[in-house]
């Protein structure tokens, strides 16, 4: 992959805005910091965006702070509380978080100019900036519009001492003391799990997941997590089938910042047996051209979700021109306009209705798949999102080294 490859997808003039925007970072490092290499959007975002940085020029790295089965339990908690879920959360919780991040403030390297911690789990990092000229950005992929309290109020703290934070979207943010930046996640056109796939590849895929291609394929790909909900969507194929024959495709991985997926993909498979049409698979990280191919092969791409942060597997679906029904939680909204690029829904019946309503109306379905895939173009690529982190970068500047801009 090269920049230069972007070009038929976005245009020249986008391409030299990001070389122009890059020269002025050049001898600058940037350091994001998350919690895993692999599984989930965040990942899935650094894997492509730090070596498109490294191709512009600027010297962007990445590093993970190592965490226990502990932390990661309490960290998931924390998740789920920022999204408005009840929590049960002990004194004990918070105490292992922060032993844990004491010893990631310990042992990580800092080495960035601009420092940019993703997330709520390595959030403490910041306690390390009064040692350095740095800048720091906390970068919000959760919804924290209407989070639990009490994790509000002990994470606050830390979240004022950064320079800035960045969310995805103005619905998601809270009033701050720092400045706030608003850019939207993207994903990449030229990666595995997006780039076009010979028929082949697709059938390949599909036979050796032993999916006949038989019937009309409904997909969700998602970690298994009760956030996503798919029991729920079992429920609803359940109701499309009174009417429509149909496969579900159930596909996801686990993350290893996620305990919980285990549970939720027992309960899964049970809700499942004995159902051959409904395939629940559990795919490896890096399953990439899998789940495109698996998106590819589909009718209707499903994103459930009972809260969301952006959703970038709406995006996804989106790109391949694929009909998409999703809950209006958290991102979808910004990337499904109801009845224009896909259909919002609303609980079973409502994900059941709209399942139906585009397996019975391919010409409706295909219109709003186009219109999801340049809505995708103008709005969630990753040029696009490139440029915004790097005019992030260049207007926090450098103290004693500032860049105007
Ligand atoms: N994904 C994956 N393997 C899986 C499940 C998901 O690679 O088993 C990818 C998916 O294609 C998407 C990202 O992980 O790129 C999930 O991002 P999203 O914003 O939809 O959800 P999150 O997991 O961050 O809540």
């Amino acid at each position: 992959m090269r920049i230069a490859d972007y070009e038929p997808i976005v245009g020249k003039s986008s391409l030299e805005e990001l070389r122009l925007l890059a020269a002025r970072l050049s001898g600058k490092i940037v350091q994001n910091i998350n919690s895993t290499f692999v599984g989930g959007g965040v990942a899935e975002i650094l894997s492509r965006m730090v070596p498109l940085l490294c191709q512009l020029g600027v010297d962007a790295r990445w590093s993970v702070i190592k965490g226990t089965d502990d932390f990661f339990q309490v960290t998931k908690k924390f998740h789920n509380a920022l999204h408005g879920w009840a929590e049960d959360l002990t004194p004990q919780d918070f105490s292992v978080f922060m032993e844990v991040s004491q010893r990631n403030l310990a042992e990580l390297k800092l080495d960035g100019h601009y420092v940019f911690v993703h997330d709520p789990q390595p959030i403490v990092l910041v306690e390390k900036k009064k040692d350095g000229n740095r800048k720091w950005a906390w970068r919000c992929h959760i919804d924290v519009s209407r989070p639990d309290g009490r994790v509000w109020k002990f994470l606050e703290p830390f979240i004022n001492a950064y320079d800035a934070a960045v969310f995805s979207a103005p619905a998601f943010s809270r009033p701050l003391p720092i400045r706030q930046f608003l850019i939207s996640p993207s994903i990449d056109p030229l990666s595995d799990k997006n780039k076009e796939l010979p028929q082949a590849t697709i059938d390949g895929v599909l036979s050796r997941f032993n999916i006949p291609n038989d019937k009309p394929i409904i997909t969700q790909v998602s970690r298994f997590d009760y956030l996503k909900d798919p029991v729920g969507l079992i429920q609803a194929f359940d109701l499309v089938k009174r009417s429509i024959d149909a496969r579900l495709v159930l596909a996801g991985g686990t993350a290893t910042d996620d305990p919980e997926s285990e549970k939720v993909l027992g309960e899964v498979r049970d809700r499942a047996a004995g159902n051959p049409d409904i395939h629940v698979l559990l795919i490896p990280p890096g399953s990439d051209i899998e789940i495109n191919a698996l998106q590819r092969a589909s009718a209707v791409v499903v994103q459930k979700s009972i809260k969301e942060g952006f959703g970038l597997t709406v995006s996804e679906a989106l790109w391949k021109a694929k009909p998409v029904v999703a809950s209006a939680v958290g991102g979808i909204p910004l990337q499904v306009k109801n009845k224009l690029t896909g259909l919002l829904s609303h609980g079973i019946e409502g994900t059941a209705y709209d399942i139906r309503q585009l397996l019975t109306n391919p010409d409706y379905a295909r219109w709003l798949g186009q219109n999801g895939r340049e809505h995708v173009r103008q709005n969630f690529l990753i040029t696009r999102h490139v440029r915004d982190y790097l005019l992030l970068f260049l207007s926090l500047g450098q103290t004693g080294d500032m860049v105007y801009l």
